[in-house]
C-alpha cells in the first residue's frame, strides 16, 4: 500500500505564506485566521477556536460522508505552532530609538541588522531595523565588534523621521507594541530558508497531510483533532484545547540539527528524549513500525534546549500517549532551514498515522 501523493507546489506556496505572515507569540492571530482559511475549503473538518484563541479542525470520517467507522477507537490528535520567537517594545529611548523585551528568547546576534515591523496598537505597522547601539563603523571601531549584544544594547532605529521620544510617540508607537523580525523567506534547490520554520513547516506538514488524504478521496481511520497552537514559545500553548477524550497526541514540531545531534534535514526525526523528559514509548513503538511499513526515512534522536507543546500538554494533566516528531530543521532559533525530503518524510508519516 502507498500514501496519497504530495502536491510539491501547493506545499511551498502555502509554506512560503504562512512564514511571510507575522505571528509572534501573543499577536499570532494573523497566523491562526490564515490557517483556518485555508483549511475552511476542506468542507469535511469542523473548525472551532479556544477561548485562549488556538485553532482546532476536528475531521471525524464518519460524519457526512455516508461512510461507516467500523472501530470504535478513541479520537487522536496532531499539535503544532504558529507563534513565534519575536518581541515587544519595552522603551522609547531619548534619542526616538526603541529598546525591545523578546518573546521567546530569541538571540540579538542572529537578529542583528534584521529588517522589523513594529505594530501599534491603532493598527498602523512602521518599519525599522535591529542595530547595536554604536553601530557606526567610523565612529566606534572596535568598540562596535566588541560591545555585547544583549537587551542593554541591542535597538530598533525606525524608518520614520524621529530623533526624540515624543516624536516616537507622535508616530503611535507604544509600550507593549508588538515587534516582528523579517522571516527572509529563500526556496532554492529543494531547500527553504526562512526564520519561523519553527514551528510553521509543520504547520504546513498537518494542511498537506490533509490536502493529500482529501485529494485522494481517503479519510482517517478514526476522528482525528488537528491542534494549531499559538502559545508555543512560552512554553504553554497546547496546555489547554486538547480534548479529554483523546487517547493519543502527536506533537509535530522541528527536529535538532546541528553538532552531535542524529537529525538531518532529509529525514523526519523521532524525539525520544528532550529538556523535557521522555516520550511514550508503545506510541514509539506504533510509529517506527509505521515508517518501516511505508518505507519512510526516520532518524531517532535526542535534544538537550527543548520542550514541546505535548509536554506542556501532559504537565497540565493531560492523559494520553505522546509523541514527538519533525523534519529537521538546520540552526533553530536562528536563521533556520529545511529540505523537501525531511519535510516530506513528516507529512508521509503523519498520513501513515491516520490511515492506520
Ligand atoms: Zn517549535
Amino acid at each position: 500500500m502507498s500514501l496519497p501523493t504530495i502536491d510539491q507546489d501547493y506545499f511551498v506556496e502555502f509554506l512560503v505564506k504562512l512564514l511571510n505572515v507575522t505571528s509572534p507569540t501573543g499577536f499570532a492571530e494573523p497566523a491562526i485566521a490564515f490557517v483556518e482559511r485555508e483549511l475552511s475549503q476542506f468542507s469535511q473538518l469542523k473548525l472551532s477556536r479556544t477561548r485562549k484563541g488556538a485553532l482546532v479542525a476536528k475531521w471525524d470520517p464518519s460524519a457526512g460522508s455516508g461512510q461507516r467507522v467500523e472501530s470504535d477507537l478513541p479520537p487522536v490528535a496532531l499539535t503544532a505552532h504558529v507563534d513565534t520567537l519575536g518581541a515587544v517594545v519595552k522603551e522609547i529611548k531619548k534619542n526616538g530609538r526603541l529598546r525591545l523585551s523578546r518573546i521567546g528568547g530569541i538571540q540579538w546576534p542572529t537578529v542583528e541588522t534584521e529588517g522589523v515591523w513594529v505594530f501599534t496598537s491603532k493598527g498602523e505597522r512602521i518599519r525599522g531595523s535591529v542595530l547595536i547601539d554604536n553601530a557606526s563603523g567610523h565612529i566606534f571601531g572596535q568598540a562596535g565588534t566588541d560591545t555585547p549584544r544583549n537587551d542593554e544594547h541591542m535597538e530598533v532605529r525606525l524608518d520614520a523621521r524621529t530623533i526624540s521620544r515624543n516624536e516616537t510617540r507622535a508616530l503611535g508607537i507604544n509600550i507593549g507594541d508588538c515587534v516582528a523580525f523579517d522571516p527572509r523567506v529563500e526556496v532554492t534547490n529543494g531547500f527553504i530558508r526562512s526564520r519561523f520554520l519553527d514551528d510553521k513547516a509543520c504547520v504546513a506538514n498537518l494542511v498537506a497531510a490533509i490536502k493529500s488524504m482529501t485529494d485522494a478521496g481517503l479519510s482517517p481511520a478514526r476522528t482525528v483533532y488537528f491542534h494549531i497552537s499559538n502559545y508555543e514559545e512560552v512554553g504553554h500553548g497546547a496546555a489547554a484545547g486538547i480534548p479529554s477524550d483523546v487517547a493519543e497526541l502527536i506533537c509535530v514540531d522541528m527536529a535538532v540539527v546541528g553538532k552531535g545531534q542524529e537529525s538531518d534535514e532529509f529525514s523526519v526525526t523521532l524525539c525520544i528524549k528532550d529538556g523535557g523528559g521522555v516520550y511514550h514509548e508503545g506510541l514509539n513503538k506504533k510509529l517506527r513500525a509505521l515508517a518501516e511499513k511505508y518505507g519512510i526515512p526516520y532518524k531517532p534522536d535526542v535534544y538537550v534546549f527543548y520542550g514541546s507543546d505535548g509536554e506542556a500538554f501532559w504537565r497540565s494533566g493531560g492523559d494520553v500517549a505522546l509523541a514527538l516528531i519533525g523534519p529537521g530543521i538546520d540552526a533553530s532559533h536562528n536563521y533556520e532551514r529545511a529540505h523537501m525530503d525531511g519535510l516530506n518524510a513528516t507529512t508521509n508519516w503523519i498520513m501513515a498515522y491516520l490511515l492506520d
